[in-house]
């Protein structure tokens, strides 16, 4: 048994059908093994591919329990020559993190992730460095990055998002994802519930400027919806059919953002919350939540923009641009400190577009609010979220009120793209969103 040519995570023929820019797409091409047996059918492709090429194992302590021993243990009985990277402790993806990898995997032909979030990211991103093939073998459903064709990588201290070669081979053994701890569920559940605003957030920006929206990327990602969306209970009780669908759903999320050329479809301004709290860590020391988790409080944030928004008439945002780019610069210094340059930098590179709101917003706005009308209500994935047993609360973040209010002000500065947030502070509801999403949250 191996990985044969019709395991596709999505069969490529689905995408003419759903595409409606009719601009072509990159076509991902990544294959998924999904069995009891998915070490050994690894190890063999491996045995048959690389042939002699020594492999280069990335693991993490608590990942080489749940696979990567059982990963190791089969390339070894497949006479694969390999090495075991097993990193200690929380493991934080930083550019000082993949120039150590790259020294170690210099002279191997394959790099093999066994994990999740940052391992993957790590491999991903060594792999593509080093211009050899990537594996991986998840071992949680939670985040949607498996797939992607981007690494996120903190450089100089600021949260990016780089380009990566997807893995062509994922291996995944169903009982592993469905043990997989709860909180790493819930993270992967949140995220993937980000499409239901960052979605929107593209849509937006491709009709003020850039002309570039498809529905194929969350065409594809809704056929797989139904197998996790509305069944947060069973997520929670790690329900097989419930947590291997959520699973699936993350794969093809991070497939959609391949198609689309960009991380849009699936990271809007939801996700700069999440970034914004994982760059405060290096000023404040505030350790992280998961990406996913505060992902979540981005969605809830992004869904009181967009009900706020959609109230508003085209009088409200035919004035302000400069108010909102000016309130962004000034805040940048006092709250990045020694990353403020980095900052500034990427928030400079949209400032034509936030300036021309005043004049391209009005004539739109109509047709924009019919969008923003469309997204559900905050508590509609508040409910969901919390079905799944996390409180998402700020404390259960471990945030405080004033924290999470100033990411969710600094969020739109922090990079380039445009999202609900930047239209948020445009017509002046942003800091009236963060207190009520501040009090949903409490
Ligand atoms: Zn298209
Ligand atoms: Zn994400």
């Amino acid at each position: 048994m191996t990985i044969s040519d019709s395991n596709f995570v999505v069969d490529p023929a689905r995408y003419a059908s759903l595409c409606t820019c009719g601009k072509p797409h990159p076509t991902p091409e990544v294959r998924l093994y999904s069995g009891e047996d998915a070490c050994i059918v690894l190890a063999e492709d491996c045995r048959r591919i690389q042939q002699d090429g020594p492999v280069l194992v990335i693991d993490d302590e608590n990942t080489h329990k749940a696979a990567g021993k059982d990963v190791v243990g089969a390339l070894a009985d497949a006479s694969v020559s390999y090495k075991l990277l097993t990193l200690e402790g929380d493991i934080e993806m930083t550019d000082a993190l993949a120039d150590s990898a790259q020294d170690t995997a210099a002279g191997y032909s394959l790099i093999l992730a066994v994990g999740a979030g940052a391992i993957n990211d790590l491999g991903k991103y060594v792999a593509t460095r080093l211009g050899i093939p990537y594996w991986a073998a998840p071992t949680a459903p939670s985040m949607n990055g498996y797939t992607s064709s981007i690494a996120a990588i903190k450089i100089r201290g600021v949260k990016r998002t780089l380009p990566a070669t997807p893995p062509r081979r994922i291996y995944a053994v169903p009982r592993v994802v469905q043990e997989s701890p709860l909180k790493l569920r819930q993270s992967g559940f949140c995220d993937v519930l980000a499409k239901s605003v960052s979605d929107t957030d593209w849509r937006t920006e491709s009709t003020l400027f850039s002309g570039s929206y498809c529905e194929l990327p969350s065409g594809i990602v809704a056929e797989s919806e139904d197998r996790y969306l509305n069944s947060p209970e069973k997520i929670r009780n790690g329900d097989s059919a419930a947590v291997n669908g959520l699973f699936h759903g993350l794969l093809v999320s991070g497939i959609a953002m391949t198609l689309a050329g960009s991380s849009a479809p699936a990271s809007g301004g939801e996700h700069l919350v999440s970034h914004v709290l994982d760059m405060r860590e290096g000023l404040t020391g505030r350790t992280p939540e998961l990406h996913g988790l505060q992902v979540g409080a981005g969605v809830i944030l992004s869904a009181v923009c967009y009900r706020k928004l959609a109230a508003l008439e085209p009088g409200a945002v035919s004035r302000g641009a400069e108010t909102a780019v000016q309130s962004g610069l000034d805040g940048i210094d006092a709250i990045w400190g020694p990353y403020a340059d980095e900052v500034r930098n990427r928030f400079q590179q949209k400032q034509p577009q936030l300036l021309q709101f005043n004049a391209l917003l009005p004539g739109r706005w109509d047709e924009l609010r019919a969008l923003f009308s469309a997204v559900r209500s905050p508590n509609f994935f508040l409910d969901l979220i919390r079905r799944t047993g996390f409180p998402m609360t700020l404390a259960s973040l471990r945030l405080t009120r004033s924290e999470f209010i100033q990411a969710a002000l600094a969020a739109r500065t922090i990079r380039e793209r445009i999202t609900v947030l930047d239209l948020a502070a445009h017509a002046q509801i942003l800091e009236a969103a963060a207190e009520e999403t501040a009090a949903l949250l409490s």
